[in-house]
């Protein structure tokens, strides 16, 4: 999709490819060394949709911050559409490439004394974007993430799946061609994470970003996912990869089906009763 504004803006890119290989993490703590992530190579394609599983403490989160190039992996490499996510001797993150990507955590971390829109629009400011284009900017996530209506309310007044849209919308608002997501729905009650996940599946069905998801729950990993990640216990390490291929936009009622059940039942067979 090209647009035109009026700072000259990047067109808004569709997903881009990540690749990670031989990445691993040993944090340094004052106990000693801690190994949170095995060596782990990791091909996702431009546009898919990947869903990280695995049981707490196994290296998801870490994996996740190293995508975003929060921390700098121990070893190995990631790229980002081809481009090395990680350069120089000091292996800082490339300014360019992070602009690729967009975070959500799971707890939406707004602005209290900031509207919706100036929530949304927050990431806009630092780049010196005009006021005009900003709110023109947020209005536009904020009716995609279905928050239309509350543009000018402050976020005590809105539940927390509002909440969490307006992190949704924020982190789309750089126009991230990935969206990188760290149980993003974990904090929810089920009926509101299962409106999340139908539409956090149409947003990525109509913008064609490319999605990493870390979740704990075997059923939402096996709805929202082209591939399942399984990750294994501390130091995490992929223990297999499940590919679902139930046609999309799925509907919560996917869940009944047998070969629903079963994928979800050899998850939690494998995972033994650690998520
Ligand atoms: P997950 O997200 O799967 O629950 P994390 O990636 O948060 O797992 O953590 C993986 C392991 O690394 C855990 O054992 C955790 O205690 C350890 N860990 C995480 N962050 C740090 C840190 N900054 N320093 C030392 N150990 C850490
Ligand atoms: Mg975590």
């Amino acid at each position: 999709m090209t647009e035109t504004t009026d700072h000259g803006t990047a067109p808004e890119l569709s997903g881009e490819a990540i690749s990670v290989r031989g990445v691993g993490k040993t944090y340094d703590a004052a106990a000693g060394p801690v190994r949170a992530l095995m060596p782990t190579d990791l091909e996702v394609r431009p546009g898919e949709f990947v869903v990280l599983l695995g049981p707490s403490g196994c290296g998801k989160t870490t994996l996740l911050r190293m995508l975003a190039g929060l921390i700098s992996p121990t070893e190995g490499t990631i790229e980002i559409g081809g481009r090395p996510l990680f350069t120089g001797k000091d292996n800082k993150p490339a300014r360019d490439t992070l602009g690729s990507l967009g975070f959500v955590f799971q707890a939406p971390n707004l602005m209290p004394w900031r509207k919706v829109w100036r929530n949304i629009a927050l990431p806009l400011e630092a780049k010196g974007i005009g006021r005009a284009e900003r709110k023109r900017r947020a209005v536009e996530l904020a009716e995609l993430v279905g928050l239309g209506e509350f543009l000018d309310h402050y976020p005590k007044a809105l539940s927390g799946g509002m909440q969490q849209r307006v992190a949704i919308a924020r982190a789309l608002i750089h126009r991230p061609s990935i969206l990188l997501m760290d149980e993003p729905f974990g904090a929810l009650d089920a009926m509101t994470r299962d409106t999340m996940n139908l539409l956090l599946q149409r947003l990525w069905l109509d913008t064609g970003k490319t999605v990493v998801l870390v979740t704990h729950s075997i059923s939402e990993a096996v709805f929202l996912a082209d591939r399942v990640v399984l990750l294994s216990q501390r130091p995490g390490r992929v223990q297999d990869v499940v590919e679902v291929d139930f046609e999309r936009p799925r509907d919560l009622a996917v869940s009944g089906d047998t070969r629903f059940a079963d994928m979800v039942g050899g998850l939690r067979k494998q995972l033994g009763g650690h998520a």
